[in-house]
């Protein structure tokens, strides 16, 4: 007998009916451009599904999004900005397209996201050297609410702005407010491995109307209100298109689905795999509501989680490693940290498991199948 078995990826686009509609729909009047009526028509359905008085501008990335995010908040050349050191590079990089510094604050265990105790620690520390941050990054990693009342709370002492990177949270809330409207800026993304997607894109989340329009001035090049092009600023070709935009709109549609199927992913998980002891999930604080954008376990040991990610890569089932944190790359090894070693141990012990909302039951059980069989061996 041959078992033909297809891959299971960890995490794939899933397209729902809308979304060739509102494409044919630019193509059909001509709207093959970097605005257009699905631009508008995406971002007031992120506005309205966000739902806490928030203007929002659709960008080619969340990358493009934290960069001006960054502008916005005032960051320039050698500048310092506090950053979650568990994280996607993509959370630091822009610090040091600006020429600022990354400062690198570690994790705490409840939410696996930046401690409210070491972040105050490392403002003080900072300030002490000579030099105030002059924002924070704080991220929603693998869609759990980082602890939002006290890092808010943190930068408020200090008056420092925080900027809410929400690329892996779309759908999640905490107490009841939808992640991605907290920040002074937040972000998401719409890259083709998250919640939802528009192949690639992202959006800049504002309370200020005006950072805004700030945000798709700049995003488009920085153009002056005159009938010549006149540019006072140095612009940015950071625009969504009206293409992509529309698949935005139609995967609007189904965001709640696809937030109800990850969250039934994990539940699963945690159902069949949940009894065994070298086996960890992460639970969500009272007050916190995650998407589940990725299902993700604690094994003892990095040489537990090898084995299950190596014998789930023999049969054609893609699992990861949780994120290395920052303060670990060779790209930032010159920035400064403040760590307990906390993501340090998540790094090693941790494993990203398929989570698609496109997964079917057979494919879970599959993936389970292996896992079991690897914890005997
Ligand atoms: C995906 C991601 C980003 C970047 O978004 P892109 O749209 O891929 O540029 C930023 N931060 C985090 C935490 C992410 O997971």
């Amino acid at each position: 007998m041959t078992i033909t078995s297809t891959k299971i990826w960890l995490s794939s686009p899933h397209i729902g009916e809308g979304e060739q509609r509102y494409v044919k729909e630019a193509f059909d009047t001509n709207w093959v451009a970097p605005l257009g009526p699905n631009v508008n028509g995406f971002e007031a359905s992120i506005e309205s599904y966000l739902d806490n008085d928030v203007h929002v501008a659709a960008l080619s990335s969340g990358t493009a999004a934290i960069h001006l995010g960054l502008m916005l908040l005032g960051v320039s050349n050698g500048d310092e900005v506090i950053c979650q050191s568990f994280t996607f590079s993509a959370s630091a990089n822009p610090i040091c397209y600006l020429g600022a510094k990354p400062i690198f604050v570690d994790s705490e265990k409840d939410t696996w996201n930046i401690s409210p105790f070491l972040l105050k620690k490392a403002i003080e520390d900072r300030i002490a050297r000579g030099k105030k941050p002059k924002a924070i990054i704080a991220v929603h990693l693998y869609g759990m609410p980082y602890k939002v009342n006290e890092v808010k709370a943190v930068g408020e002492q200090y008056g420092i702005p925080v900027l809410e990177d929400s690329a892996e949270a779309l759908g999640s809330t905490y107490a009841g407010v939808k992640c991605g409207s907290f920040g002074d800026i937040g972000v998401l993304s719409f890259n083709g491995n998250k919640i939802i997607t528009t192949s690639g894109g992202g959006a800049l989340v504002a309370k200020n109307k005006k950072y805004k329009d700030k945000a798709v001035y700049l995003a488009t090049q920085a153009r002056d209100n005159a009938p010549h092009y006149q540019h006072s600023e140095v612009g940015y070709n950071y625009r969504m298109s009206n293409v992509l935009a529309g698949i935005g709109r139609g995967q609007m549609e189904v965001l709640d689905d696809r937030v109800a199927a990850r969250r039934s992913n994990f539940k699963y998980y945690k159902q069949e795999l949940g009894h065994i002891s070298e086996i960890e999930f992460l639970e969500e604080m009272p007050e916190m509501y995650c998407n589940r954008w990725l299902t993700c376990i604690l094994t003892p040991s990095v040489q537990f989680r090898e084995r299950i990610r190596l014998a789930l890569q023999e049969v054609d089932i893609e699992s990861r490693p949780l994120w290395k944190p920052m303060h670990l790359q060779p790209a930032f090894e010159n920035c400064d940290y403040y760590v307990d070693g906390t993501s340090e141990d998540l790094f090693d012990r941790g494993l990203c498991l398929p989570s698609g909302s496109n997964l079917q039951m057979g494919d879970l059980d599959r993936v389970i199948e292996v896992i079991k069989i690897a914890m005997t061996k």
